[in-house]
């Protein structure tokens, strides 16, 4: 059993948006950002040490008090919300009452409900929701994903739960191909894709302000050619020509970088954004500018630190992150090159002795309990 947060009298409150705990009493300053797959997950099968570990956090070591921690994966395509009830019930947690509105969460933080918030989860699109203040009101282009699964993360709108995308106007590239299907003719847009785009813009008016990939190109042709499309008009206005290049009008950002049990390379979205960087150069003589979000991009961390320190009563200032993971070329580089403790651990790629040569962790532990067991002793904890 979970233990609550029981040495003190807390309670939530709105804070210029965000809620935060209150509490007089002292409490860790360090929390974790725990890696999902090969670390808390192996193919399908959650670790026995994974379930462990989490209860040490939840407040069953030798303080009794609770250490914050986020689930911080390049996986993506569904809601924070979805996968954070996704892992509560792959961690046998209680997903009966994933909550909905501030008095569901004030309950469930009071009374210790075991499950992860989405709020924990950090997904190769969650730090994209920063992009939301210059452009919730106004076109963007939202790439990847099945169907219309992506447009649903970007219109999520939840603010008591910091789901806050809330992009108002999402294109994807279905919409453009059911407007004019010869804009690419080897694909066809299915009944229920064009059902959304009928109901979207003319887009030889609607100007497109950003392109947005958050998740895996399910059609790599139809993807790259509306894409340049869009960064070859002018203003982001399907159907125009641009006469130079010297300055990219349309922003681009990147979500996500992957690898499976497949013993070699994947060509996942990375190989699509060098696609697209050979076809953008072919044709423009320019180099494509773009911003990259996920594992190892500092946005992200930024932004898992953001969350982290949310997560903490509103008098305790993060001082130390923790960040596990199996993955030294996205993980352990990535947390490194932002100033956090590297942990790397043997039940995911790296299986290998000693330390990664490429990215060296801080120090290298069998599995998740041995590294949140390692983490704690740093902090003078059991
Ligand atoms: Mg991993």
């Amino acid at each position: 059993m979970l233990r609550a947060f029981t040495t003190t009298r807390r309670v939530l409150v709105p804070v210029n948006g965000q809620i935060r705990l209150h509490s007089t009493t002292s409490h860790p300053k360090f929390g974790f950002a725990l890696d999902i797959d090969g670390v808390l997950i192996k193919g399908n099968r959650v670790l026995p040490q994974a379930r462990r570990a989490l209860k040490l956090l939840d407040g069953e070591n030798s303080t009794g008090k609770k250490i914050p921690f986020v689930l911080l994966t390049n996986g993506g395509g569904v809601t924070e919300e979805q996968k954070a009830a996704q892992m509560s019930r792959k961690l046998d947690l209680d997903v009966s009452n994933i909550p909905v509105c501030i008095e569901k969460v004030a309950f469930n933080i009071s009374h210790s409900r075991k499950q992860i918030l989405p709020s924990q989860i950090v997904l190769s699109h969650s730090p994209m929701q920063s992009l939301v203040k210059r452009y919730k009101h106004t076109p963007v282009l939202v790439v990847g994903g099945r169907g219309d699964s992506c447009r649903t993360v970007a219109e999520k709108y939840v603010i008591i739960l910091l789901i806050i995308y809330g992009f108002q106007r999402v294109i994807q590239p279905a919409d453009i191909h059911h407007w004019e299907k010869s804009i690419w003719p080897f694909s066809r847009v299915t009944d229920e894709e064009a059902f959304e785009a009928q109901k979207r813009f003319d887009f030889s008016r609607e100007p497109i302000e950003a392109i947005m990939m958050f998740h895996d190109s399910r059609d790599w042709g139809l993807d790259l050619q509306i894409i340049m499309d869009v960064l070859r008009s002018k203003n982001g206005i399907i159907g125009t020509q641009r006469h130079n290049y010297n300055v990219q009008d349309t922003p681009i950002f990147f979500s996500n970088l992957w690898s499976n049990e497949y013993p070699s390379p994947r060509y996942g979205q990375g190989a699509f954004k060098t696609a697209l960087e050979a076809i953008y150069k072919r044709h423009t003589g320019k180099d494509l500018e773009s911003t990259s979000f996920g594992k190892p991009h500092k946005a992200t961390y930024q932004y898992a630190e953001t969350i982290l320190d949310s997560l903490l009563p509103d008098k305790v200032k993060l001082q130390r992150v923790f960040a596990v993971g199996d993955n030294p070329a996205a993980d352990i580089a990535g947390a490194n090159a932002y100033g956090w403790t590297s942990v790397l651990v043997k039940t995911g790629i790296f299986d290998g002795k000693g330390n990664s040569e490429e990215f060296p962790a801080d120090v290298v532990c069998e599995d998740i309990e041995e590294a949140v067991h390692w983490a704690l002793s740093q902090e003078g904890l059991k």
